[in-house]
């Protein structure tokens, strides 16, 4: 299950696809997550993101009583937000409960993570990484640190494999930092990257690369056959992409409405053109490549 619990967010990064920022005020309530916690024995994973998920009020209640639970805990992080007061002891927080940390980095150069995330962004989610390292993360099984990579452009990513050893012996020479994986994400042409493409008259050309560039061996992979995503108001998407496009599914139309998974699964799956992003090239999710 992916929560999305705000989308609140310190950053205001250029390919943002729910159009985050301060000036968000959309958060999951404490009656919403009760929803969610009743609803998770029924899944191995939760993934929280937003937003910055941690500026929810009750970001640290959601993880106790999941890992309470018994699944998998992952929390996405811009980690920026880690070295602004009130968050500062989450690092430690997390690391007491094994949560997993997925972090996104465009990439391992200062220019290119600035111009994506902001001025001085790079600088802080480094010195984040280090410490996240000298407390055992990306270092230990028990703590995986996944970085994320997406394309700074209109262009596809590259080989997820390649790209991941390329990081690692970067990072490693030149900050000393080490972490588990890295995932290569699809810019989906929503949000604030949408805007990019219009704004650049970019948008048919890139729509005729995802289309030129769809491979059927990334269908089964695609996230939303294995993966229920909720919103803010507790309102069900097939992912977290369909969110901002206001497509929710039908029946039952809010988690608050589910009493058995059984009423989740099977169903039909809102497609839309931005879906050729998940299954183009080598096929991407919140988890990187699928194929
Ligand atoms: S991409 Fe992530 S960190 Fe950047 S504005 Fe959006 S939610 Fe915030
Ligand atoms: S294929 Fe479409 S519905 Fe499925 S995860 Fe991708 S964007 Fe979401």
């Amino acid at each position: 299950m992916q929560v999305n619990i705000t989308s609140k967010c310190n950053l205001f990064c250029k390919h943002c696809h729910i159009n985050a920022g301060l000036n968000r005020h959309e958060e999951m309530s404490l009656e919403t997550m009760k929803h969610v916690i009743r609803l998770l024995p029924n899944f191995k994973i939760l993934d929280i993101t937003g937003g910055a998920p941690e500026m929810n009020n009750n970001y640290r209640w959601l993880i106790d009583n999941a890992i309470n639970s018994g699944v998998h805990v992952m929390t996405r992080s811009n980690l920026v937000i880690m070295n602004e007061s009130g968050y500062q002891d989450l690092p430690e927080f997390l690391a007491e409960r094994g949560v997993e940390i997925v972090c996104s980095l465009p990439f391992y150069s200062e220019n290119d993570c600035d111009r994506q995330r902001g001025s001085g962004t790079f600088k802080i989610i480094i010195s984040m990484l280090k410490k996240l390292n000298a407390l055992g993360y990306g270092l230990s099984e028990k703590l995986p640190l996944d970085l994320v990579y997406n394309p700074g452009g209109a262009f596809l990513p590259p080989n997820q494999s390649s790209l991941e050893r390329e990081y690692k012996a970067r990072l490693k020479s030149e900050h000393n930092i080490e972490f588990t994986n890295l995932f290569a994400i699809t810019n989906n042409p929503i949000g604030r990257f949408r805007e990019f493409l219009d704004r650049s008259g970019n948008y048919d050309k890139y729509m005729k690369r995802l289309f030129d560039s769809f491979n059927p061996e990334a269908l089964p992979g695609m996230m939303c056959r294995f993966q229920i995503s909720v919103g803010c108001d507790g309102r069900l998407y097939d992912c977290d992409f369909n969110q901002p496009l206001g497509l929710a599914i039908d029946e039952p139309d809010n988690i608050s409405k589910v009493n058995n998974i059984s009423q989740l699964t099977p169903r039909k799956i809102k497609f839309a053109d931005h879906c050729y992003a998940c299954v183009a090239g080598n096929g991407s999710s919140c988890g990187g490549t699928t194929a």
